[in-house]
């Protein structure tokens, strides 16, 4: 009987920690993976392109005025185009790529094995679907830096990647926003 106990209250144990896991890694808004979370997640990316030379690529995404969604419609709507755009992201990737938010209303993907990728692809998706709420559609755009380690380029850390594809969002905001840029072409 204690054996009986003893082992019901293992596997629940080990249940909770699963849980307490995955609830660690998530971010609350949107359920998608949190800072904490993408930054492990890129420190191992980081790390198989420098020990295997496997390609990888950084997208961050930042959704154009958003500030002005929330003033013109309140914070709790604002709330909901989050997780609109987080659910149409989510629907357009690859199971192996890695979506998180990085923080207020930034993205980051992370795309393992890639050096080519469809960012342009995403932006279209998000200015397409409008969050429709009763008779009012709120319409997004979208802009995106992109960093790229290629196979035989030098290791990079995963703070550089980071500020590559910053520096690249910058250009995109500053060229008119609603547009992918990628450090590459910029550098
Ligand atoms: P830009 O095109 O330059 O990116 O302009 P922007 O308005 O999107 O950028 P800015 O950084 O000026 O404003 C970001 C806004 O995002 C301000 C902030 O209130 C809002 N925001 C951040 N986190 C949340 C959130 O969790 N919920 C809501 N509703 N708004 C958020
Ligand atoms: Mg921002
Ligand atoms: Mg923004």
């Amino acid at each position: 009987m204690l054996l009986v106990n003893i082992t019901i209250f293992s596997s629940t144990l080990v249940r909770l920690v699963a849980k307490i896991r995955h609830l660690a890694d998530r971010d609350q808004l949107t359920g998608l993976y949190n800072r904490f979370a993408l930054n492990r997640k890129l420190a191992q990316l980081q790390q198989l392109h420098s020990r295997h030379q496997q390609p990888y690529a950084v997208l961050l995404l930042d959704l154009d005025h958003f500030k002005q969604v929330n003033d013109q419609y309140g914070h709790l709507t604002g709330d909901k185009v989050l997780k609109h755009a987080a659910t149409l992201l989510k629907q357009s990737i690859r199971n192996e790529d890695i979506l998180g938010r990085f923080g207020g209303e930034e993205f980051l993907l992370l795309l393992p094995m890639t050096e080519q990728q469809a960012a342009e692809k995403l932006i279209q998706l998000l200015r397409q679907q409008p969050l429709q709420l009763g008779d009012t559609a709120i319409a997004l755009t979208t802009s995106i830096g992109i960093a790229t380690a290629h196979p035989n380029g030098a290791a990079l850390s995963s703070e550089t990647m980071l500020q590559q594809a910053d520096k690249a969002l910058y250009h995109a905001k500053a060229n008119g926003r609603d547009q992918v840029i990628s450090f590459d072409a910029v550098h």
